[in-house]
């Protein structure tokens, strides 16, 4: 199974509906202009927004008008699949709502809302086992950074998730990992794209050491903080970053484009050196 490329907006506490939905409008106008690049279509790029969960219903039923091919996430879900845990989202209602993806261990749900590895790993699987695509992120502080800490930091909130999973993973299936360097998010500051390959390598192998070669091979690592159109060529040129998970540039339709253009380049690059 070929990697494509991913790129996903995270949009965090932002955008109500109406402004979501005109987001959507400019978007589908813009890509219609991909239509003339060089025969390329969106095949090779999966497109996905994660809104604010009581955005994506009309999310989706505007999707399925203006036909443009993009998935939607949330942000966050609870692990059990009901009951009373007032102010969470059922991972069955965000399905319903027409999500696809789902969050877990996003840096601002582990720091801010101080969710450990334990219940990180437990969404992760609950998502797994109840259909929804989770997307791990995992990543560093400035400090853990500074103290030469970023492969365990990595590798120990991989393994957490591995250490609950009750089945492995089928032929097809695959994981999707970010790594969001904590230092990089929301700051403006970036990691280098050497950095960024070295840790989305790094995770690469931990998950043919954790899972097997063949799922190595076929999931999805990528990079985020502080990802915008003038930078994100730069990551996608590096071998084991298939994606890139975008905060802030993801919130401007023209931004996120230039994001989704330079996924375009890069597949179109690969194809032109592979011939
Ligand atoms: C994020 O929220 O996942 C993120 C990477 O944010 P930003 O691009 O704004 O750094």
């Amino acid at each position: 199974m070929k990697r494509g490329k991913f790129i996903a907006g995270n949009w965090k506490m932002n955008k109500g509906t109406a402004e979501s939905l005109a987001f959507l409008g400019d978007l589908a106008a813009l890509l219609e202009e991909v239509k003339g690049f060089d025969s390329l279509v969106l095949d090779p790029v999966d497109l996905v927004l994660f809104p604010q969960a009581v955005n994506l219903q009309p999310m989706g039923e505007y999707l399925k008008k203006c036909k443009i091919d993009l998935k939607l996430g949330i942000q966050n879900i609870y692990w059990p699949l009901s009951g009373a845990f007032t102010g969470e989202n059922s991972i069955s209602s965000a399905s319903e709502a027409g999500a696809s993806f789902a969050l877990v261990g996003h840096s601002e749900r582990r720091h801010l809302f101080t969710e450990d590895d334990d219940l990180v790993a437990k969404k992760f699987c609950s998502c797994l086992e109840n259909g929804l695509e989770p997307v791990l992120c995992v990543g560093e502080t400035e400090t853990q950074r500074n103290d030469g800490l970023t492969e365990k930091v990595i590798e120990d909130q991989v393994k957490a998730v591995f250490d609950h999973l009750k089945t492995g993973f089928g032929e097809r299936e695959r994981v999707f990992i970010a790594y969001e360097p904590v230092w990089a998010i929301g700051t403006g500051l970036n990691a280098t794209a050497r950095d960024a390959q070295d840790c989305c390598r790094f995770i690469r192998t931990l998950l043919s050491e954790f899972g097997d070669p063949d799922l190595a091979a076929r999931s999805i690592v990528a990079y985020g903080g502080s990802v915008k159109s003038s930078n994100s060529k730069g990551y996608l040129d590096q071998d084991d970053v298939d994606g890139l998970l975008v905060g802030g540039a993801s919130l401007d339709p023209r931004e996120f484009y230039g994001i989704i253009l330079s996924a375009l380049q890069r597949v179109k690059d690969s194809r032109v050196q592979s011939q």
